[in-house]
């Protein structure tokens, strides 16, 4: 007989992706995962001074009985290097069934000391309410289902980073790239067929102010960067934040040095064609970027904070007149 169990997870220490990737590997074990919610970012709530949460929720299809599943996560947070310090405290991996019906759909209800379910808290939690709702509206909880109880804690603050984040998308990030790559190999093709040569002063003078400065904006990313660039749009594990150097004024220097650069090469070999194709790639390297960014956001911690008080994604942009509430 399968029961069917909601496994709310979170982290805040450490790489908090990886745990809650290395969490969903691991409960793939126990059974089924029929789904997963998107990941969230939340504020502590109680405990000692802490960082902020990602949370998530799973649902899994489990022979496993209650106690079983219990002492199963129980496994699993400590191998992902959980230490119990204080209550509430900051930790690698929390895993709460948060509730469980068996095959035919019944609520199981479990009163033991070290095991309650529903659990007793659930209900007054928006990360995890706000995460079950999305995979399980109807999922039983105390007096009531999860898609009835949230609206008593939209108050609480969450922040919604994405769906997709439990595996990297290598694929994806591959297909990117080579459309990035093949995007400025036509274009390069275009600048040799186009180009008008050699160019009078009034092309060449603007043409290399704008090559060198997009190369120079291009090569301050870079140095910013410090070597951790990869022009795969998947961060990898453990990636921190860079908001040194350009990244103080734009999010993607790098793409918008190169864009700048071709220009400054259209413009120099006097090809209104390569300008076009210098546009083109522009607007495919910022739709590459605004993809990179729902990656960065769940992997990154502080990204989405960083992308409110940044706002341009390959210009400057002003800041916001009233800030908008981060979390914290
Ligand atoms: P909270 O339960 O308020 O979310 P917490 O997750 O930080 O707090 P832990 O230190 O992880 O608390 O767990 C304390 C004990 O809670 C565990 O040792 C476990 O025996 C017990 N417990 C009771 N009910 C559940 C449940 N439904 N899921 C997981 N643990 C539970
Ligand atoms: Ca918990
Ligand atoms: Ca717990």
């Amino acid at each position: 007989m399968t029961n069917r169990a909601a496994i709310a997870l979170g982290s805040n220490l450490g790489d908090r992706l990886s745990h809650l990737r290395f969490a969903i590997e691991r409960l793939r074990r126990l059974g089924t995962v029929a789904a997963v919610s998107s990941v969230y970012e939340t504020a502590p709530v109680g405990g000692p001074e802490q960082g902020p949460y990602l949370n998530a929720v799973v649902v899994v299809d489990t022979p496993l009985s209650p106690a079983e599943l219990l002492a199963a996560t129980q496994a699993i947070e400590a191998d992902a290097g959980r230490v119990r310090v204080e209550r509430w405290g900051p930790r690698t991996l929390d895993l709460d069934i948060v509730t469980m019906v068996d095959g035919s759909g019944a609520p199981i209800a479990v009163e033991a000391t070290d095991l309650q379910i529903p659990h007793p808290r659930a209900h007054q939690r928006r990360f995890v309410l706000e995460p079950l709702a999305e995979v399980w509206p109807d999922a039983p909880l105390v007096d009531a289902t999860a898609n009835r109880l949230l609206p008593a804690v939209t108050g609480q603050e969450v922040e919604r980073l994405g769906r997709g984040w439990e595996d990297p998308r290598r694929g994806v990030a591959v297909a990117w790239l080579a459309a990035q790559f093949a995007s400025i190999v036509a274009w390069a093709a275009l600048v040799v067929a186009t180009a008008q040569l050699p160019p009078p002063w009034v092309a060449a003078l603007p043409g290399v102010v704008l090559a060198a400065g997009g190369s120079a904006l291009a090569v301050w990313a870079l140095a910013a960067m410090g070597g951790s660039v990869s022009p795969l749009p998947e961060p990898g594990a453990g990636t921190t934040l860079v908001d040194s150097g350009p990244y103080r004024w734009m999010r993607h220097p790098i793409y918008a040095g190169l864009v700048v650069g071709m220009l400054g090469v259209a413009v120099f070999v006097r090809s209104a064609a390569a300008a076009a194709g210098a546009g083109v790639v522009g607007v495919l390297l910022w739709l590459k970027a605004r993809y990179e960014e729902t990656r960065l956001r769940m992997a990154v911690p502080g990204y989405v904070e960083y992308s409110r008080r940044v706002r341009g994604r390959m210009v400057p942009l002003p800041p916001y007149s009233k800030p908008p509430t981060v979390l914290r």
